[in-house]
């Protein structure tokens, strides 16, 4: 027969929209020593606004539209957030031979000049160099370059949702570790880490760097918990002993790959979660 117990951390979960793909996974909940996650979309909103736009060569407007014309071939939250400020000033523009470089941002052409539009990384990658100031700003930056030279900055700003410090709280009640893992600039992945108390915050990170910091933590005997939406987390969402994918704003790489599945997207269902397990076990056994 099936236990109680089953039902009961089963229903748990389901009262409270966390999908288990298999009732192993509730199993293998209680058994994390340590929640790393991501941070965009995961424990902040995921919904970008424009800030401030800087520009050095060109007139800002200009900027504006060559960003926008660049990032509307994105689905990252950071281009949704440049083209959505850019409105109809950009539409009449497009920009040719886009690519996505994963972890850095994009790189195309409007009107025979080639534009790059990302993160510093992006700029360093091509050998440009860019002013001191851009390293230090405490939000979320697309820095553009025209024809291999820096044009200016447009900075984004995401806000941290309702529940994260209350699961951050949640988790270190339950003797788990935090860890943050970013590809986002470390000023800003610092910060955020600061004001939500995670012990171990990880910023500048391409994907392959999740995956070896996942994975060092894997080799030191930890059981991981991995909580990510984005493209870019399935690999180290595959990795984890039980992998968690916000479903509301994820991508379905993420949501396919992973062991559970939160629907509504608050960081506080990851511990509803592990309590889902634990009453699972505690009845069952
Ligand atoms: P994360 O979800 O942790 O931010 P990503 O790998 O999605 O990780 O992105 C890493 C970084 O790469 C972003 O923070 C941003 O700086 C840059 N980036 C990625 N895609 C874009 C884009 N379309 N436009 C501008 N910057 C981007
Ligand atoms: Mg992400």
């Amino acid at each position: 027969s099936i236990p109680l117990g089953y039902f009961g951390g089963i229903g748990l979960a389901s009262r409270n929209g966390i999908l288990f793909k298999g009732s192993n996974f509730l199993d293998v909940m209680t058994k994390i020593d340590i929640v790393i996650m991501d941070k965009t979309g995961t424990l902040t909103k995921g919904v970008f606004k424009v800030q401030e736009v800087k520009a050095s060569s060109l007139g800002k407007d200009e900027l504006v539209r060559l960003a926008a014309a660049i990032e509307a071939n994105s689905t990252h939250p950071i281009a949704k957030a440049v083209v959505e400020y850019a409105g109809d000033k950009a539409k009449a523009t497009k920009a040719e031979n886009v690519e996505e470089i994963a972890g850095h941002g994009l790189k195309g052409t409007v009107n025979g000049k080639t534009i790059l539009a990302g993160n510093a990384k992006l700029l360093k990658k091509f050998n440009i160099t860019y002013p001191a100031e851009v390293d230090g700003l405490v939000d979320t930056v697309v820095v553009l370059a025209v024809d291999n030279q820096y044009a200016g900055y447009i900075t984004i700003a995401d806000e941290i949702k309702e529940d994260a410090k209350e699961a951050i709280e949640q988790m270190h009640s339950l003797k788990l570790q935090t860890v943050m893992l970013s590809g986002d600039k470390q000023a800003v992945v610092e910060q955020v880490a600061k004001t939500l108390g995670i012990d171990q915050a990880f910023g500048d990170l391409l994907p392959d760097g999740k995956v070896e910091k996942v994975q060092g933590f894997k080799d030191a005997g930890k059981r991981i918990a991995f909580v990510g939406d984005g493209v870019n987390d399935a690999p180290v969402v595959a990795l984890a002993d039980a992998g968690i994918a916000m479903g509301g704003l994820g991508s379905d790489a993420t949501i396919e790959t992973a062991d559970v599945v939160i629907q509504n997207d608050q960081p506080s269902k990851i511990t509803t979660a592990i309590r889902a397990g634990k009453i699972t076990s505690r009845v069952v056994w």
